[in-house]
Parts: structure tokens; C-alpha cells; sequence
């Protein structure tokens, strides 16, 4: 349930016309609805019920200050993956308290920024990094709450590149390594384990992988029991998919995949933890973007938009599939288009051999799904400035983001000077 419904033919986010949005704001244009936002994030949480959890929202999804805000008035703590989204969840007045540092690859100085702000737990993802965020820890003076991220070698059965708890894949420890770090870490007076991690892959459209992995983590809960180390949390990553074509069948709906995952994690004593991004963001979002011609190439309709890979790069990079519809009333007519960008690229579509309403130029599309991996996988690519991003709440319209301008492109950048030797330069020398 979202809502972007249509009122006498014109779709709105909530009480307010898309199509006024788009001649205030300008296209491509991001909408995100909050009543949408609290209301999954309900949802997820009332699928829980009576499992000691916190939930812990990807910031990569969405790291829009107003989305962050929203979910952590809702309580919510965040997943991140580098220091500047951390930078993001302290701006939006997150607590670092209930902040989980995933990823495979982090700096020192990220460590160190973690560390400092007093982060929940860093998820470990190799023996090399369990060492670096011990010497870090050692200089800083503190002791480094860790997890280690073990990849549980579990076929999520979705798009190759969001699939990520593979033994094929770069994430995570195997099981059997995973009991060595475990016994490395319990001794190290600058680390203290605090728990273990998984997260098996992104739009994912079954509960059994969820399951296989749990169980396979819960196995290895108990082997560390046995050996006097006991964990304190549980964190089943994110993953959970969402409708996006409403005629292909549906992913489980969160109460379905509650009450399995509740079943299955029974038996932990702990706290469970989890990181859903996609399925709180991905349908609180839309994309605006208008028709600048309807061509033909031979015997294919082209309708080229002003919004391209650079703005939603999903069709291009997952061959992802995303609803799109006239922001007025749909024409009667059928065709077959392919709805493409401006970008100099052939991977630049937002829809291939589509069956949609005719549009015509001028006419405004709403893209639909697109809260999720959509403006956070931006890019100024072509040197276009960013989209701007609003916020509906009921009647009002926050412009979350303003729209990036020529000047936003070259900010930061200097020339080469001509003659001047550019070793003499300040700030060079
Ligand atoms: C991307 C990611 C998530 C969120 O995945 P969704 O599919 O958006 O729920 C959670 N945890 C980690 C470690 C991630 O990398």
C-alpha cells in the first residue's frame, strides 16, 4: 500500500497533485511520501512483535536528511556503510548508538569516526580488517564493539549483482573462519564482540533463503556458546524485495516474513538485529519526469524523458523493472515504447518494449518504485546537476533537496592555468 493514488484522473502523493510538484520543483523530480514511510515502517514492526529486535534502516537506500529524520523520530536505528553516511545519520539527528558500520572495505579514519561517535557495533568482514579496528581502537584508547559479517554460502535467488551471501561473493567470512576470528577477537583487549551479522542479498522474492541462513547462523551461535563465547545480538541483514510490476507475483509481504523469521530465531536468546532498506524506502518514492519527444526509429517508439540513468540507474545496471504512468488521465490508446533518457549511453532506458498509455510531449510521467537506489545512485554524469528531492506530509510539500545547479557541477574544480608552473600554485605547494 502506498500513497500515490490517483484523485479525479491526476495522481497525487497524498493530498497533494504531482503535477503541481513538477511545475514548482521542475523535472526530474523525486517524491517521497511520509504517511508511505511510517506506514511501512509499522508494518515491519508490528511483523515482529514479540521478538526483542531493533531495526536498523539502510541508510544507502535513502540517505535523504528528511528520510532519516522520519525514521528516526519512528525509533529507528541505521545501517551504514561509510563515514559520510554516518556524517548523515548525526545531521538527521539519528542516535549513533543505534548505528550498525557494515561494508567490506572501511578506512581508518572511518573506523576511527565510528569509534568515536560511539557507534553500536562495527560488522568485521575479514581477518585484515579485524586487525586494523583493533590498532585503531588501541590508538584511540577505547574498546571496538564488533560483530563479524559471516557469509552463510546461501543462494538468495535474485539479480547476480544484489545477490551477496554466496562463497563466490567479496562479503562476509565463511562459517569455518569465522570460528577462528571469533576466538582472535575474544582475546583481543581492544575488540569486544558483541555479536554476528549476515545479509544474503537485495529483492529478495522468498522467505527459504532468509531461513537457510538463519538456521546455518544459529548454528554457529551454538558452536561459540560451546566455547564460553556467547553473542549478544543476532543481525539478519535486509534484503526483504517489493513489488514492482503488478502483474508478476508478489514478494512475501512483511507479516509472512516475520512470522518465519520469528519461527526461526525462536530459539536465540539474544537481540536480533536487521537492516531493511529497500522495503521501508523503495515504494515511498516516486520519480517525476516529463516527455521531450516521441520519436520513431524504424518500426520502435522512442519516448525520450528528461530523466535518464543518471537519475534512476537501476533499468540500466540490474535491468530492473519500475511501473511508469501519465501523471494526468491515461490516454485510451495502447502502444509499445521504449521510454529512454538523454544520456550518451544505450544502457540509458528507464522501460524497453513497454505496453503503456500514448503520451505525447510535454505529458508528465510518474515513475514509479523509485524510494529506494534511486537519487542515492545519482550521478552527475553528462554533467547534468542532480534532481531535486520533495517530501510530502498530508497538504505539505518539503523541498528536501534543492536541485543541484550548473554552478553545484564545477564546485571544488579548478582550471589549469596557463604559464604559471603548476607546483608554485597555493595550496599545491
Ligand atoms: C544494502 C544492504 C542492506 C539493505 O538491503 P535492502 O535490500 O535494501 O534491504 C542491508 N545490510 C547491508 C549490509 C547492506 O549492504
Amino acid at each position: 500500500m502506498n500513497h500515490f493514488q490517483r484523485r479525479s484522473g491526476r495522481l497525487h502523493a497524498e493530498q497533494v497533485p504531482l503535477d503541481e510538484l513538477a511545475r514548482t520543483h521542475g523535472t526530474p523530480l523525486y517524491v517521497y511520501s511520509t504517511a508511505t514511510l511510517t506506514r511501512h515502517w509499522k508494518v515491519l514492526e508490528r511483523s515482529l512483535r514479540g521478538l526483542r529486535h531493533l531495526t536498523c534502516y539502510a541508510v544507502k537506500a535513502n540517505g535523504n536528511l528528511s528520510v532519516l529524520s522520519t525514521l528516526a523520530r519512528l525509533g529507528a536505528g541505521f545501517d551504514i556503510v561509510s563515514g559520510g553516511e554516518l556524517y548523515r545519520v548525526l545531521q538527521a539527528g539519528g542516535d549513533p548508538r543505534k548505528v550498525v558500520f557494515s561494508g567490506v572495505g572501511k578506512r581508518d579514519d572511518e573506523i576511527a569516526f565510528a569509534l568515536g561517535a560511539g557507534v553500536r557495533v562495527l560488522d568485521v568482514e575479514s581477518a585484515s580488517e579485524l586487525a586494523r579496528v583493533s590498532v585503531v581502537a588501541r590508538r584511540l584508547g577505547v574498546r571496538a564493539p564488533v560483530a563479524l559479517r559471516v557469509n552463510p554460502d546461501v543462494d538468495a535467488r535474485t539479480h547476480p549483482y544484489i545477490s551477496t551471501g554466496l562463497h563466490r561473493n567479496k562479503f562476509g567470512v565463511p562459517a569455518e573462519e569465522a570460528l577462528r576470528l571469533y576466538r582472535l577477537a575474544a582475546r583481543d583487549p581492544a575488540l569486544h564482540v558483541k555479536g554476528a551479522a549476515m545479509h544474503i542479498g537485495s529483492q529478495i522474492t522468498e522467505v527459504a533463503p532468509f531461513l537457510d541462513a538463519v538456521k546455518r547462523m544459529l548454528g554457529l551461535v551454538r558452536k561459540l556458546e560451546k566455547e564460553g563465547i556467547t553473542l549478544g545480538h543476532l543481525d539478519i541483514g535486509g534484503g526483504l524485495g517489493i513489488p514492482y510490476d503488478a502483474s508478476a507475483e508478489p514478494p512475501p509481504t512483511p507479516a509472512v516474513w516475520g512470522a518465519a523469521l520469528r519461527k526461526a530465531l525462536r530459539g536465540f536468546r539474544g537481540e536480533v538485529l536487521l537492516e531493511p532498506g529497500r522495503v521501508l524506502v523503495g515504494n515511498a518514492g516516486v520519480l517525476l519526469t516529463r516527455v521531450l519527444h516521441v520519436k520513431r526509429n524504424g518500426r520502435r517508439r522512442f519516448v525520450v524523458v528528461d530523466a535518464g540513468m543518471t537519475d534512476l540507474v537501476r533499468p540500466a545496471m540490474y535491468q530492473a523493472f519500475h511501473e511508469i504512468e501519465p501523471v494526468g488521465s491515461p490516454a485510451e490508446r495502447q502502444v509499445t515504447c521504449d521510454v529512454v533518457g538523454p544520456i550518451c549511453e544505450s544502457s540509458d532506458f528507464l522501460a524497453k518494449g513497454r505496453r503503456m498509455p500514448e503520451v505525447a510531449q510535454g505529458d508528465l510521467l510518474c515513475v514509479r518504485s523509485a524510494g529506494a537506489y534511486g537519487f542515492s545512485m545519482s550521478s552527475q554524469y553528462n554533467a547534468r546537476p542532480r534532481a531535486a528531492e520533495v517530501l510530502v506530509d498530508g497538504e505539505e510539500a518539503l523541498l528536501a533537496r534543492r536541485r543541484e545547479t550548473y554552478a553545484d557541477l564545477v564546485r571544488g574544480e579548478e582550471p589549469a592555468r596557463r604559464g604559471g608552473r603548476l607546483g608554485s600554485r597555493r595550496g599545491l605547494r
